[in-house]
């Protein structure tokens, strides 16, 4: 929402961080504070996937469960918002379809970043409507700290000059934590402990999920 500030209309900066988030973890919430910094947004706003289209449907957890999850994990942090969209939406979760929703709700009052990985990123050709995507969203590419990012500078260098896309590119430290390792890690009884966040640790062993 566009707000007055020294009698200037200020456009509403959000930063939109989609994903499967199964489960959400500590990684994902550092991506999401460092962009909040460095870009000087608002706000972030999480999106978990109600049906993600890259992903077997069978290796996906409930999705009121990764709501819940990314309910708690944000719980606290007033910049910190969670959307149902695209868990209440029939089929699958479409970025392209978030991003106009956003937008039309929005008139031009407020501008909208998606925050994404850099291994997701190079896979956005795979993505639906990706070139109307790069039009219409601002992206914030995450790098972790050392990796080799020529590839990416490449493949940013096109989207801008082809599509006049706004990409941002921001770096995190490597932290090795994934959503994959701690669904195996509890699946052999190990501990996840500060990989996630304790209110998120609780809610799993209570609905037992990761076990089977
Ligand atoms: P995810 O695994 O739950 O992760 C969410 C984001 O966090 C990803 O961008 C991921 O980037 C990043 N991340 C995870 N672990 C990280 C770590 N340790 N350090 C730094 N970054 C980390 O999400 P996802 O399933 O890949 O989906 C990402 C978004 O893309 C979702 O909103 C999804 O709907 C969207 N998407 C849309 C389409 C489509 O519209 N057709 C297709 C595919 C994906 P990395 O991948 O780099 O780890």
């Amino acid at each position: 929402m566009a707000t007055k500030q020294n009698g200037k209309f200020k456009v509403a900066r959000y930063g939109v961080l989609g994903g499967t988030f199964d489960p959400i973890h500590n990684a994902h919430l550092h991506v999401a504070v460092v962009a909040l910094e460095e870009l000087n947004l608002d706000k972030i706003i999480f999106i978990p996937s109600g049906i993600p289209p890259h992903k077997a449907k069978h290796e996906v957890t409930r999705a009121d469960h990764r709501l819940m999850m990314t309910t708690l994990a944000i719980n606290g942090n007033d910049n910190f918002f969670v959307s149902e969209t695209e868990v209440n939406r029939a089929g699958e979760s479409y970025t392209i379809q978030t991003m106009r929703e956003l937008r039309d709700e929005n008139f031009s009052a407020a501008e909208f970043y998606f925050i994404v990985g850099a291994d997701a990123f190079t896979q956005i050709e795979t993505w639906a409507m990706y070139e109307d995507l790069l039009k219409i969203t601002k992206f914030v590419v995450v790098t972790r700290t050392g990796s080799d990012n020529k590839t990416l500078d490449e493949t940013i260098e096109k989207y801008k000059n082809n599509f006049g896309a706004d990409i941002y590119k921001i770096s995190i430290p490597n932290l090795e934590i994934s959503s994959t390792d701690i669904r195996s890690r509890i699946k052999r009884g190990k501990n996840v402990e500060y990989l996630i966040p304790a209110v998120v640790v609780e809610y799993i062993r209570k609905y037992n999920i990761y076990k089977n």
